[in-house]
């Protein structure tokens, strides 16, 4: 059976025929590869081609597909049991590693999902300060929660809409949403003096990458210690990612809660959130604000987070060289779009790059729905011909991994400055 043929049975049962909405390829078109199996930088499909990966699984792999050691570890654990609603010694020397790499974190929960955990700071925010106001950044993305799910209403820092049916009103009545890198705005919005937490993609990621404006974050960190409201870092896919100790850590910015997902469970399914032990003290049972989970502290995904975590504490070259083959690949499709006469540019932090066509410069969600999504479209078509499976939205990160060497990137590029020529005709 081929991709079309699973698609078909998938659409069937499944809506989209997808677990996850950008993996049905709508804003690409055509049928999405079913993959058979990945190993290191590659995907295989059911028709036994061999794709290089940039969607990494959106960020959660950074030593590479089906790693040895680290299949090795989840298969010695799953021997020993796949769930216990115990306490087991894996979890606490996850969490360990987490609160010696993270550096803000001194008390950390796991948790299943990027969502759980945002979800989670949210109502511990409140629960510390006794307020109920969320501000976040439009295009910012944590998870599906309904409290996030809010875009901009009409007006500067007013309350949200709903921007998906079944989000109560009076959910997102308490979501304040504000530009990405507006410090003006963000003031504004804190004024009243109601505001629990803010929220932050500290780099932002899921509205193509962009890099927080110099000063932006110190302004948030200095506004919320001015108001009383706490401050989250959403590094779900930051974390691990764009530097050891995440965006905090790169940034040299202390939040006082901090979310983590992707990377921090080694490509299988968990998540965590943690920050000052006098606020995550405050969750059930120390505390009174309630969290729970069946499946938390998962022990494949423990045993993944730590083989993932561990080996990072001891790579002195991972981050260097995530910077310098990104820094490659930026250059040569930066080039590419020069050559080709096509308007664009390449934003990057680390190892998390967006090609945005049709703008200069994206610095927020408004220059962000600027770009121009058919020649994004047309580009992915021809890269994904050459062999390399980009993420297949205009405002999403490619990820790279140690897997992903100098020489798959020189051919990686090959094929997408290729693709911005036939892109661009
Ligand atoms: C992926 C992501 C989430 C959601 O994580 P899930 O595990 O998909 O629920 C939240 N925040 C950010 C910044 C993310 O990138």
């Amino acid at each position: 059976m081929n991709s079309r043929d699973w698609f078909d049975r998938a659409q069937a049962v499944m809506p989209g025929g997808v677990n996850s909405p950008v993996r049905a390829f709508k804003a690409v078109g055509g049928v999405p590869p079913f993959i058979a199996s990945a190993s290191g930088a590659y995907l295989t499909t059911v028709e036994g081609d061999r794709l290089i990966d940039f969607i990494s699984s959106w960020g959660a792999i950074v030593y590479g597909h089906a790693d040895p050691d680290i299949v090795r570890v989840i298969s010695a654990a799953a021997a020993k049991g796949t769930s216990f609603g115990a306490p087991s010694p894996g979890e606490v020397e996850i969490a360990e590693l987490i609160v010696a790499l993270v550096p803000s974190i001194e008390v950390v929960r796991l948790v299943n999902s990027g969502t759980e955990a945002t979800m989670s700071a949210a109502r511990l925010a409140r629960g510390a300060t006794g307020r109920d106001v969320i501000v976040k950044f439009e295009g910012c993305y944590h998870g599906h929660a309904d409290a996030f799910l809010v875009q901009a209403g009409s007006g500067g820092a007013t309350f949200g809409e709903p921007n998906s049916p079944g989000v109560p009103a009076g959910t997102v009545s308490t979501t304040r949403v504000v530009a990405f890198n507006d410090m003006a705005a963000v003031a504004d919005a804190l004024s009243p003096g109601d505001v629990a937490a803010i929220i932050v993609e500290p780099v932002a990621g899921n509205m193509g990458v962009i890099p927080p404006r110099e000063g932006f974050l110190e302004h948030l960190r200095s506004l919320c210690d001015e108001h009383g409201t706490l401050l989250i870092f959403d590094e779900v896919m930051t974390g691990f990612r764009v530097a050891r100790g995440g965006a905090q850590e790169l940034y040299g910015i202390t939040p006082d809660l901090t979310c983590l997902g992707k990377i921090v469970a080694g490509g299988v399914a968990a998540a965590a959130y943690g920050g000052r032990a006098d606020l995550m003290r405050l969750i059930s049972p120390d505390g009174r604000v309630y969290q729970a989970g069946t499946l938390a502290g998962n022990p494949l995904a423990v045993a993944a987070g730590l083989a993932t975590l561990g080996r990072i504490q001891a790579d002195d070259s991972l981050y260097d060289d995530l910077e310098r083959r990104g820094a490659h690949l930026q250059g040569r499709l930066e080039r590419a779009l020069v050559e080709a006469n096509i308007r664009g540019c390449v934003q990057r932090v680390g190892a998390m790059l967006t090609l945005f066509f049709g703008v200069d410069r994206v610095e927020d969600w408004s220059d962000a729905s600027r770009l121009d999504s058919e020649t994004f479209a047309r580009y992915f078509r021809a890269a994904l011909d050459g062999g390399v499976m980009l993420p297949p939205s205009a405002y999403e990160a490619m990820f790279l991994t140690a897997s992903h060497t100098d020489e798959i990137i020189d051919q990686a590029a090959d094929v997408l400055v290729a693709a911005i020529h036939r892109a661009a005709s």
